[in-house]
């Protein structure tokens, strides 16, 4: 099996071999993926998926890269990054039909632009659509899965379908959808409004992340919330501020944050995550649950 040559002619971006996961994550961290691919259009998404069916060939979907820690041996197979070629925003009266490569931030003004109010909250997530469904991204007492009405994905049989609300189940930063495919498209269902007041609370959201959070590399809050307070609140009363291993580091702004230095590798973030993990565990006998997902091997 020659994967560049077999599958590569087919993509007009082609195959990249061993491509650092570094460049793909906001941790800017990650070692290789054996082979990275970014369809052009669904019809070559439909393609890879396809092939990587045929062939046994493992398949990752990644869309910014903003909630993975890629381990430093990097990811086997095939990753498939779903990008700019699905990105676009349509309207349908209150509903907005969006690709899964749409920014976030770039979706929440747009509907905002547009006078369709609710999604406000999402403006500053630096993931995509796709992403952001997957993970159930929520902020400010927001959460994606409860605007969703249904997604349009591939299969892992490469067949296009569509899953109606009634068969979604979200949760706390999760979903029912890991496994079944690549999502392609999101309908949102949000109400019409008024679009001054909107954008205004979009420009709000993105100036309090920006006042609460740290400007290094990062992944985001580290750990999930308990249910009755925040992890953030217990890493900073047990003193982990600042704690560091190697380049990595939790940050002094924002406690669940562990950000990159500058020479981080990801086997420095892990242990740094389980390092905070038993000194919680020490204290106050909790198990911290990352939220973030720890994907590929270690070197
Ligand atoms: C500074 C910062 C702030 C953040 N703030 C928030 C916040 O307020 N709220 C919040 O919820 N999160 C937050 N995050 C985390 C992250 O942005 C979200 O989880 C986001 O939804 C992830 O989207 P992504 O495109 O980056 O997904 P990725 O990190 O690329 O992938 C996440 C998961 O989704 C899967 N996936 C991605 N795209 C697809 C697709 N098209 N089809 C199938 N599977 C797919 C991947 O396989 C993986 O399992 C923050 C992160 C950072 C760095």
């Amino acid at each position: 099996m020659n994967i560049e040559r077999e599958l590569g002619q087919k993509l007009k971006n082609g195959v990249k071999k061993n491509e650092p996961m570094a460049k793909h994550t906001s941790w800017q961290v990650g070692g290789p993926a054996d082979y990275f691919l970014c369809p052009a259009d669904l019809k070559e998404l439909v393609e890879i998926v396809r092939y990587s069916d045929k062939y046994g060939l493992p398949l990752y979907v990644l869309g910014n890269g903003t909630n993975l820690l890629v381990l430093d041996g990097g990811i086997r197979g095939l990753v498939v990054n779903i990008g700019p070629a699905f990105c676009y925003v349509n309207r349908e009266g209150s509903v907005i039909k969006a690709g899964a490569g749409t920014p976030m931030t770039y979706l929440a003004r747009s509907a905002a632009e547009q006078g369709l109010v609710g999604l406000e909250f999402a403006a500053g997530i630096p993931g995509s659509l796709g992403g952001a469904v997957i993970m159930n991204a929520g902020a400010f007492g927001g959460h994606l899965g409860d605007k969703v009405l249904s997604v349009k994905l591939v299969s892992p049989a490469a067949e296009v379908i569509t899953v109606e609300r009634d068969n979604l189940l979200f949760g706390y930063r999760t979903s029912n959808l890991p496994g079944k495919g690549v999502l392609v498209e999101a309908a949102l269902e949000l109400k019409q409004g008024d679009e001054a007041e909107s954008l205004k609370l979009v420009e709000y959201f993105l100036s309090e992340r920006r006042r609460r959070h740290p400007d290094l590399p990062s992944a985001g809050s580290v750990f999930r919330n308990m249910p009755d307070q925040p992890a953030g609140r217990i890493i900073e009363e047990i003193g982990c501020k600042g704690m560091r291993i190697g380049g990595a580091e939790v940050s002094c702004k924002h406690a669940n944050f562990i950000v990159n230095t500058g020479n981080a590798t990801a086997a420095d973030i892990r242990s740094l995550i389980e390092a905070v993990r038993q000194k919680v565990r020490e204290v106050y006998n909790l198990e911290l649950q990352p939220e973030v997902k720890i994907i590929g091997e270690e070197s």
